[in-house]
């Protein structure tokens, strides 16, 4: 594979920002070699500025439910663009755009939106601790929540793949509030709950949980976090950044028929643009200014072009509900491909609607500690092998593979005749 282009960017890059990228992910530390530098994408395709084409199975981590640059969505931009960027006045398109999530999360009664999940988190965690004038939160080991500094702890994604636990430049007594439960253990909360009484404003959890590799709720896990927040006076929020528009239109709180109190959105809900919305019971959102005390603001906040491509993707998955059948369908096939590796006691796969990893493990993998027993090594070959015949997943084992509606069929029988045949062979 030629790669002469992107070595050379990525020289230039790496003299130029932070190991050559603007998110760590995107440097393959975890895989090595040399990071693919983009040049185009249009629907399941990507190509990299030397003209080599993948079959892409990252879709910008998420955002790309619909494939990239979509027509409807480019054309709405575009339109967009010519009545202007950015006003910082209020705009017919927020409205709209809210309105259309609250209409598929009728538990966002009121919502806000920014300008990505990370601060739509920050936010969603600052409203909770107002309203429920409580300070501690709990989060789950191996959830990712964004980069701010109460949550960058016991973290996932990039986090895990970099080997940094935690990250530096995070005072302690900014995490001190930050208390850490084991994903899919009740006791775990609950014990947390004991400890400390009447603490607690939130429990923050990924309802599916997308960033140490795909991990499942087990039956019972997620109704039991509603319930102990409910009798314990503290919030329930889902980060559904990822699984919000993705595991059903309603996201998991339909898939799963909970009523978080907050829910948070990014990735999917700008269509592509930056965008991250955050909201849920009214009482909780008239906390916030300037109707309350609690402040949260953004210049760009809102702005018609994100919007639009919002919109216009929303409406798209509203407007075909073909689009979640035929993910799952996809999906499945894709997943039947790993099953010589499974045999084989090589991998695990976990798998919900159009998001799945194969874990290189031959644990059941339930939480963070037993996604960690996977062998990053033998991923990393995986990857390589994949790459080489045009397959672009994730740099990193502790991600999902993300189908969307541009992929085809025939994509997808593609991609698992290459998977079967690397699996026979580790037979
Ligand atoms: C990606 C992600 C975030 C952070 O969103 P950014 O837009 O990258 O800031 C938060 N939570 C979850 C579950 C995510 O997957």
């Amino acid at each position: 594979m030629k790669q002469e282009k992107s070595k050379e960017l990525y020289e230039k890059a790496y003299e130029l920002m932070p190991g050559g990228v603007n998110s760590p992910v995107r440097a393959f530390r975890s895989v090595g070699g040399t990071p693919l530098f983009i040049q185009k994408a249009k629907g399941a395709r990507i190509t990299d500025v030397d003209g080599n084409e993948f079959i892409d199975f990252v879709g910008s981590w998420g955002p790309a439910i619909l494939g990239h640059a979509r027509d409807e969505v480019v054309e709405a931009v575009t339109k967009a663009c010519e009545y202007g960027l950015t006003f910082g006045a209020p705009t017919e398109n927020e409205v709209v755009l809210a309105d259309l999530i609250r209409e598929l999360m009728p538990s966002m009664e009121m919502l806000r939106l920014v300008s990505s999940g990370t601060e739509a988190v920050m936010s969603a965690i600052r409203v909770a601790r107002g309203y429920t004038k409580k300070d501690k939160i709990i989060k789950f080991r191996g959830c990712y929540h964004g980069h701010s500094d109460g949550l960058l702890v016991k973290a996932g994604s990039a986090v895990i793949s970099n080997t940094v636990p935690d990250s530096a430049g995070v005072p302690r007594s900014y995490t001190d509030n930050t208390l850490v439960a084991d994903y899919n253990n009740i006791t775990s909360v609950e014990n947390l709950f004991e400890q400390y009484k009447g603490q607690i404003a939130a429990v923050i959890v990924e309802p599916v949980a997308a960033n140490m590799g795909v991990v499942l709720p087990k039956p019972g896990f997620l109704e039991a976090l509603r319930i102990i927040t409910r009798e314990s006076e503290s919030l329930l929020i889902f980060d559904e950044v990822i699984t919000g528009f993705r595991v059903a239109l309603g996201g998991a709180a339909e898939y799963f028929k909970i009523q978080p109190d907050l829910i948070v959105l990014g990735k999917i809900v700008g269509g592509g643009m930056p965008i991250g919305a955050y909201g849920g019971r009214r009482e909780i959102m008239q906390m916030i200014a300037p109707l309350g005390d609690v402040y949260q603001a953004g210049t760009l906040s809102g702005n018609p072009i994100a919007t639009s491509a919002g919109i216009t993707t929303l409406s798209i998955l509203k407007n075909n509900p073909r689009i979640y059948q035929e993910l799952e369908k996809k999906a499945l096939l894709l997943k039947e491909a790993f099953q010589p590796g499974v045999e084989a006691g090589v991998i695990r796969v976990n798998q919900i609607g159009s998001l799945q990893s194969a874990f290189f493990t031959n644990a059941e993998v339930c939480d963070f500690e037993s996604a960690l027993t996977s062998d990053t090594k033998k991923y990393a070959e995986f990857f390589h092998y994949m790459l080489e015949h045009g397959v672009y997943i994730a740099p990193a084992q502790f991600e999902a593979i993300f189908l969307s509606d541009a992929h085809t069929e025939e994509d997808i029988r593609y991609t698992a005749e290459i998977v079967r045949e690397y699996f026979t062979r580790c037979r």
